[in-house]
């Protein structure tokens, strides 16, 4: 069968968790890192989403990345195009989204289409076009001093106003509440009033279905990954996808297991010192990389590799973290600068992660978004195939590794996910 939905992800975790919705609901879906050659081979696919970095450039490139993945997409015959951005409408006055969605509108010949950022199971909902986060609107929720793009709007109405020249209208709860031929009526009415962008009220599952219901015919939908949660039932009432037992089935996973920590969220230091914990005193399993030492030479990265290889012999898991409390991050930032202190961290994990791998570990789990990030370029991924999830918005995931039978098993964790045993848990739940 077709691939039915082709998504385009502004950001790499944000695309993940798009991805990780669509296989809970029951479609097999792979994540492709940047636009891939027009070649990739895809077997048994009902979803693609491509992991742009789009969400903080400036807006003439992120159009230009965008339309480049709709065209592979459209390549691949996807009946569906969904542009993913982040549940807090990250953006700023400049764009990303009404620019981006213009010009996918413009693209794809469409007068018209929906903008559902809501995600009511993490506490994102919308009500009269103003954006909640738990109990506090938008711009009282901390989004307001966001670093790259500050929300200090909740009305998403306004917020998107002034990203697009085009009308932009509501599709407000009371109208939801009479179900999804109504709001299809509403949407016709003010397309034909030239309103090119309708934001959605969204409170609860039940309104994520009936604006699946409502929007499933659109070739263009755009929003968070709540809708991702509801639109494969509609797909699948149509008859467009595969009757598949387990869409997060992955082939069975090889080889030692490694865990690299760049992440310096508190969750993440909680799960350091729990693995930690666990495997002390008699079997130290972690190396604390230190991001003083490494740029003092070579020798501490040595250290790190030889103590990983040491601990593979019979499987691991091996932990190797620059996770540390926020005084020893400002001590090393104070001497090296925040992007150097940064910059080491990474290419060190990308080192160990290429290095390692190469050497047989199979199973490898990644803290940290940016992290995540290194290691992936590190080792010239361009794929994941989206498995089961381990802790709320992390899953399995595999790729190719060339060379080897076996794919590369892997799970990328951004900072704040995954409950305080993720470290080793993770490979338990592993097939
Ligand atoms: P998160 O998802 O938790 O935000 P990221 O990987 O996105 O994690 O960001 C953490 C950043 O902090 C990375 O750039 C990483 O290299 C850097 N870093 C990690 N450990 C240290 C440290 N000990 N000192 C300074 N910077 C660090």
């Amino acid at each position: 069968m077709a691939i039915v939905l082709g998504a385009i992800a502004d950001d790499f975790t944000g695309a993940t968790d798009l991805a990780n919705n669509l296989v809970r609901a029951g479609m097999r879906c792979v994540q492709v890192i940047g636009v891939p050659e027009a070649d990739l081979v895809l077997d048994d696919v009902d979803a693609v989403v491509v992991a742009l970095k789009s969400r903080s450039v400036p807006a003439d490139r992120a159009v230009a990345d965008s339309l480049a993945a709709l065209g592979w997409l459209r390549a691949r015959g996807v009946r569906q195009v969904f542009f993913k951005y982040c549940s807090t409408f990250d953006s700023t006055d400049v764009g990303n989204i009404g620019p981006v969605a213009d010009a996918l509108l413009e693209r794809l010949e469409a007068k018209q289409t929906v903008m559902v950022p809501a995600f009511p199971a993490n506490g994102r909902t919308v009500y009269q076009g103003h954006l909640f986060v738990g109990d506090r609107l938008l711009d009282d929720s901390g989004m307001q001093h966001h670093p790259l793009n500050p929300m200090t709007d909740a009305d998403l109405v306004r917020v998107l106003a002034r990203q697009t020249l085009h009308r932009v209208g509501l599709a407000a709860r009371p109208l939801l509440a009479q179900g999804a031929a109504a709001t299809r009526a509403h949407l016709e009415t003010l397309a034909g009033e030239g309103v090119r962008h309708v934001i959605c009220d969204t409170l609860d599952e039940r309104d994520l279905t009936v604006i699946a219901e409502a929007v499933v015919d659109l070739p263009l939908v755009t929003g968070g990954s709540g809708l991702g949660q509801a639109l494969p039932a509609q797909y699948r009432q149509r008859g467009w996808l595969a009757e598949v037992a387990e869409a997060g089935r992955l082939a069975p996973a090889a080889g030692s297991a490694l865990v690299l920590s760049g992440s310096c969220s508190r969750a993440t230091l909680g799960q350091v010192a729990h693995f930690l914990e666990r495997h002390s005193p008699d079997s130290p399993r972690g190396f604390a990389l230190d991001p003083l030492k490494l740029a003092e030479g070579e020798t501490h990265l040595a250290q790190a590799l030889a103590f990983a290889r040491e601990g593979l012999i019979d499987g691991g898991p091996v932990l190797v973290y620059a996770s540390a409390d926020p005084e020893r991050v400002q001590a090393a930032q104070a001497a090296l600068g925040t992007e150097r202190a940064g910059r080491l961290v990474e290419d060190a994990l990308g080192h160990l992660a290429r290095q390692l791998v190469a050497e047989g570990v199979g199973r490898l789990v990644v803290a940290g978004g940016e992290t995540s990030g290194a290691v992936v370029s590190a080792l010239g991924i361009r794929q994941l195939r989206i498995g089961d999830q381990i802790d709320p918005g992390v899953p399995w995931t595999q790729s190719p590794l060339p060379g080897r039978e076996a794919p590369l098993s892997l799970a990328l964790k951004s900072g704040n996910f995954g409950g305080l045993d993720f470290f080793t848990r993770a490979f338990e739940v592993l097939p």
